[in-house]
């Protein structure tokens, strides 16, 4: 048996109705496990927070000697030394235990913005300040983002953090019902910020106006409750996901293509991970994005919508989340089905013998950031040169057919990329060809496939025809 050390305890906010408003303690004890019994001696009312009622220390109360998790070391066993700091700090995301509703009031302004949830039963005052003592993580303020963030603006959500870097185009208007017309140019983090203090000045907006990457998603993430993936690639999905599982926050995720949306609740301490889903994803070019394939203004307020009901019913504990469902919406049809989710017992991050424990490149796994060599690309500008220079470039368009009404470059041939394995014959492998798409990606595809089948003199267009109407004719109709 050690000597008893002179350690302090640090009470946090959401435990401090307990301890008389009191932040610290200061005790002696040999290890953890005295000095946590010391701190419940102390103050009774903690008792319940921290303990279940078979005695042992519940699963969502994380102990850190120093900055260091004792389950790390040797759990409540771990011996303390003189001038040690333990730190109590409860988990943050789902069901009652996370937002304390005990420290947070409401105004007479809210209680009557809020009326209408408070005589819910299933809300009520209690679930009301749970609202507001609750931190949601937007990624990506488009589509999916802007009216998720509105329903949550307006239902209370106290801290609500945006990431967006991007600025708002015309084409944007149509879905993403945050911005106006006057928006256009303006960033969207700055445009929502301001629209949503609008709709709610109660709350608190954060704007991260960077592009999330392995350098800075977990330090983004960890500090809200419940994470809202509203983005449009696989590298970020990926990334989205395997941060949440590292930090153990639900991933709220919705996914959009023309008319048919999907919708999930990725937590992977209760159920599946996106990865379970999906382990892999699918080869670059193989599934459109909405730029290229189109969505149905109406179909992410739809999708957007059940995110936002989905992290309301987290942060009140209430309800069958979609944990372990997979939603699936069509707009054309107006159906829903429902298809279950498995915990997949071989995934990489979330299953029992995890290979991914830390974040990895998303852009290398999702292979999207494979270029093409240098010889097999042309910028719109050098392209522009080489026309008017000499001509004699067969410049292949490989949209939809519908692409090529809205926008075509003079003298371009349509073949569109599913149709160009069989119809290859119609090239020539002695011309000179230049390859272009939407925005580039198709093209690159195109080029590989021609490489592949002999094709020497075929370069890809970077860019696409949205780099060419920006660097060369403007006066194209863009879309
Ligand atoms: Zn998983």
């Amino acid at each position: 048996m050690g000597e008893k050390m002179a350690v302090k305890i640090v009470i946090p906010t959401a435990l401090r109705q307990h301890t008389n408003n009191e932040d610290e303690l200061q005790l002696s004890a040999r290890d953890v496990k005295g000095a946590l019994q010391e701190l419940v001696v102390a103050f009774p009312g903690l008792r319940r927070y921290l303990y279940s009622d078979n005695g042992r220390l519940r699963n969502f109360i994380n102990i850190y000697l120093n900055e260091e998790d004792i389950r790390y070391m040797k759990g409540e066993e771990t011996p303390l030394s003189d001038g040690d700091t333990l730190m109590i700090v409860p988990s943050v995301a789902g069901g009652s235990a996370h937002a304390d509703p005990h420290n947070v009031s409401l105004s007479s302004s809210e209680f009557a913005r809020y009326s209408r949830h408070l005589i819910m039963p299933e809300v009520g005052m209690e679930g009301q300040k749970a609202i507001k003592a609750s931190s949601v993580l937007i990624i990506g303020a488009g589509g999916l983002g802007t009216p998720s963030a509105t329903y949550l603006a307006a239902a209370g959500v106290g801290r609500i953090g945006i990431v967006d870097f991007d600025t708002i185009e015309k084409s944007n208007l149509h879905r993403q019902i945050l911005y106006s017309e006057q928006d256009v140019g303006k960033s969207k983090a700055e445009v929502a910020k301001e629209r949503l203090l609008q709709v709610n000045p109660n709350i608190s907006i954060e704007l991260h106006k960077v592009r999330l990457d392995s350098s800075n998603a977990l330090d983004l993430l960890k500090n809200y409750d419940i994470i809202m993936d509203g983005t449009d690639n696989f590298p970020t999905r990926y990334l989205v996901n395997d941060a949440c599982v590292l930090l153990g926050k639900p991933n709220v995720y919705a996914s959009i293509f023309r008319f048919e949306g999907q919708a999930s609740v990725f937590f992977a301490k209760e159920g599946p991970c996106y990865r379970c889903l999906y382990p892999e994803p699918p080869p670059p070019g193989l599934v459109p994005s909405c730029a290229e394939g189109g969505v149905l203004g109406v179909l992410p307020g739809i999708m957007g919508s059940i995110q936002a009901a989905e992290a309301i019913d987290l942060i009140l504990g209430k309800g069958t989340p979609l944990i372990g469902r997979l939603l699936l919406f069509n707009a054309l049809d107006m159906k829903f089905k429902e298809l279950k989710l498995r915990k997949n017992p071989d995934c990489p991050i979330c299953g029992p013998n995890p290979t991914v424990k830390e974040l990895i490149d998303y852009e290398v796994f999702c292979g999207v950031n494979e270029t093409l060599e240098p010889g097999f690309e042309i910028s719109s500008r050098a392209l522009k040169q080489v026309i008017d220079a000499k001509g004699g470039v067969v410049l292949l368009d490989v949209r939809e057919p519908f692409e090529n009404q809205i926008c075509r470059i003079d003298g371009s041939r349509l073949i569109p990329l599913g149709q160009l394995p069989q119809r290859v014959n119609e090239l020539d492998t002695a011309d000179d060809i230049v390859v272009y798409c939407h925005s580039g990606v198709r093209s690159a595809q195109a080029v590989r496939l021609l490489k592949g089948l002999g094709f020497r003199k075929v370069r890809n267009l970077k860019g696409g025809i949205r780099a060419w109407t920006i660097e060369v004719d403007p006066t194209l109709q863009t879309y």
